[in-house]
């Protein structure tokens, strides 16, 4: 098949497409824009109980994905010579961002292992090229969660998948700010009205309106963000004043 391939290897492959079968990921799921296969990592145990996890060498708590287990399960989806990238769920992984969410979505698709327990041996991240991605700074208690999120995020711009609703290129992230506020009828609301800008008709202002929006956005609400756009050099972030001056608010 062609087209965006995930495989996600999992203890729970019953999770999922879960939130990926419904909506936009869902529908481009069912037209075959992209594809998904589940592999229960449990297959690939060598005794009679199944087991996949075995106690942390050095002690501690817990239990810990064993990686002669893991490595059999990702050889059977996923080759030495598979282009995709391999992704390990992990808490200590690199932040999922936009930019990566879009490289993956340029890219033939992704290999992902879920992690569960304590993790998995170190041994098969190194021996495996495993690139660990967190998706935040808390801890869930398994990777499939994380997985979908992920799949999520890239699925959506796959060619096909969201249609004519939107290109994604406005979206927070898109260009390091976040996005502009939205209204829609009705024009007023428990006395709330639309701002007078997004009525007026006049296309340059609202395009500027919506600017100066996103920058204050994201200087309040997310200064690393803002520092990191002030440091772009490509930026054309304004202080306070003078976005006051271009939108006249
Ligand atoms: N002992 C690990 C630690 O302290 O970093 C936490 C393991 S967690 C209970 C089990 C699995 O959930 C992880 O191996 C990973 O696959 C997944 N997981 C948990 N939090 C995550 C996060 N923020 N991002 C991505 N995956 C996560």
């Amino acid at each position: 098949m062609s087209g965006f391939r995930a495989d996600v290897l999992t203890l729970y492959p019953e999770m999922f497409p879960g939130s990926l079968g419904i909506s936009l990921a869902g529908k481009g799921l069912a037209e075959g824009l992209w594809s998904l296969s589940t592999t229960q990592i449990r297959d690939f145990a060598t005794d009679k109980h199944r087991s996949v996890d075995d106690t942390p060498a050095g002690g501690g708590p817990g239990m810990v994905m064993r990686a002669d287990i893991v490595a059999h399960a990702l050889d059977s989806v996923s080759a030495a010579d598979d282009d995709r990238p391999r992704l390990l769920m992990s808490p200590r992984g690199e932040p999922l961002t936009q930019a990566f969410v879009r490289d993956l979505a340029l890219g033939p698709g992704v290999v992902i292992l879920c992690g569960r327990f304590e993790g998995v041996d170190e041994r098969v991240i190194e021996a495996r090229g495993l690139r660990e991605v967190s998706i935040g700074d808390y801890v869930l208690s398994g990777g499939e969660l994380a997985a979908q999120v992920l799949l999520d995020a890239v699925v959506r711009l796959l060619p096909g998948v969201m249609g004519k609703l939107t290109s994604g290129d406005e979206e927070s992230f898109e260009d390091g700010l976040l996005e502009y506020p939205h209204y829609t009828r009705p024009q007023v609301w428990e006395d709330r009205s639309i701002p007078e800008v997004l009525r007026s008709g006049d296309h340059a202002r609202i395009a500027k309106w919506r600017q100066a929006q996103r920058e204050e956005i994201t200087e309040h609400r997310r200064p690393d963000l803002w520092a990191r756009h002030l440091n772009s050099g490509k930026n054309l972030a304004r202080s306070k004043a003078s976005r006051k001056n271009a939108t006249g608010t």
